[in-house]
């Protein structure tokens, strides 16, 4: 449930209010936001005078709902909005992991040269095996920091674990969290007391309720700028790396308010798809896309058999604009 007390209720008060409804509290300009559990569908009649508004739910999607709010939430992402009256499908690319500063200078250079502005590349890698590259950790942060500082782009990449979060938040414009670590609520936590705009890749194994709950987490603890990826499910085919699940997507876009950010790179796995699967994604109206795009992706330190080369991914923004033109859509 969520219930919109007046101002004049004080913060003291709306604080006990909170507390004795086991609820969150919100603090906005012209109210305070308390949100329960979905569970419960009234409040005592004593609270009656602060209350302005109630909104009682299903199921614990509450405040990423369009029930409450209908329109998709407005997020800035570094340099362009997503969300709100807006119409941006924002173009997210960059290599898997960052390795040198020679590489993320030529994937900083391919970005300028063709107009975009967010730039992704992991600096913590969560593997799935201990032997593999495991990312540069704070020494790629600080390169994605001179990137941003020498060229003007926006950063997106990824947090493993709470032990680096506010590195990330330090250093990132965009927190990613990771599918693995999806369900960690170090970093949600984390998440939810900063304002930076936050990511959160579905889990393979996940629900869209239980994705959505952990935006919850983010938002419920006062950080409204959270966004949802789409990354792909695992099916019982294995001839791809996971399944997109683009039903998912139109679930998600018909009942939560949250941006929603396609990544058909993890759900391909190989290079081959990635180009066709962009196309489809467009199509479905989404807020954003991130795609991996290496200088040499026969020597990317991960993800090397679903990285673009550059060319490649030039191919692929040139054919994307006109299906993202017949949906209403502009690539930024
Ligand atoms: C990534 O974006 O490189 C990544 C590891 O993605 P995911 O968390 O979706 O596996
Ligand atoms: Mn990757």
């Amino acid at each position: 449930m969520i219930i919109h007390l007046k101002k004049e209720t004080g913060l003291e008060k709306a604080n006990q209010i909170a507390t004795e409804n086991q609820a969150f509290l919100i603090e906005e300009e012209n109210k305070f936001v308390l949100i329960s559990s979905s569970s419960q569908k009234t409040l005592d009649s004593k609270y009656n005078d602060f209350v302005l508004e109630k909104f009682v739910f299903p199921n614990d999607m509450q405040l990423s709902s369009k029930e409450y709010m209908s329109k998709t939430r407005e997020i800035q992402w570094g340099n362009v909005k997503i969300g709100g009256d807006t119409n941006n499908t924002v173009m997210i690319a960059g290599p898997c992991s960052i390795e040198s500063e020679e590489q993320i200078q030529e994937s900083s250079a391919l970005l300028k040269e063709l107009n975009l502005t967010m730039l992704r590349a992991g600096c913590f890698k969560p593997r799935t095996s201990p032997y593999s590259f495991q990312g540069l950790g704070l020494d790629g942060l600080k390169l994605l920091a001179k990137m941003r500082k020498e060229h003007g782009l926006a950063i997106i990449t990824e947090v493993r674990d709470a032990t680096h979060i506010q590195e990330v938040i330090e250093y990132s414009d965009i927190i990613q969290i990771g599918a693995k670590a999806m369900y960690d609520q170090g970093i949600l936590r984390a998440c939810a007391k900063t304002q930076k705009p936050v990511m959160i890749k579905r889990g393979f194994g996940s629900t869209l309720q239980e994705t959505v709950q952990c935006a919850e987490f983010v938002l419920s603890g006062g950080n409204p700028n959270v966004a949802i990826c789409e990354r792909g499910i695992r099916t019982y085919e294995t001839k791809t790396r996971f399944t997109l699940d683009l039903c998912g997507v139109a679930y998600l876009k018909e009942y939560t308010n949250l941006p929603i950010i396609l990544d058909p790179s993890h759900a391909m796995g190989h290079a081959y798809g990635i180009a066709d699967l962009t196309r489809a994604c467009t199509a479905m109206g989404v807020d954003g896309l991130i795609i991996e795009v290496h200088p040499d992706p026969t020597v990317a330190k991960s993800d090397a058999s679903q990285q673009l080369t550059h060319q490649q991914f030039k191919d692929l923004l040139t054919s994307v604009h006109p299906v993202a033109k017949a949906v209403g859509r502009v690539i930024v």
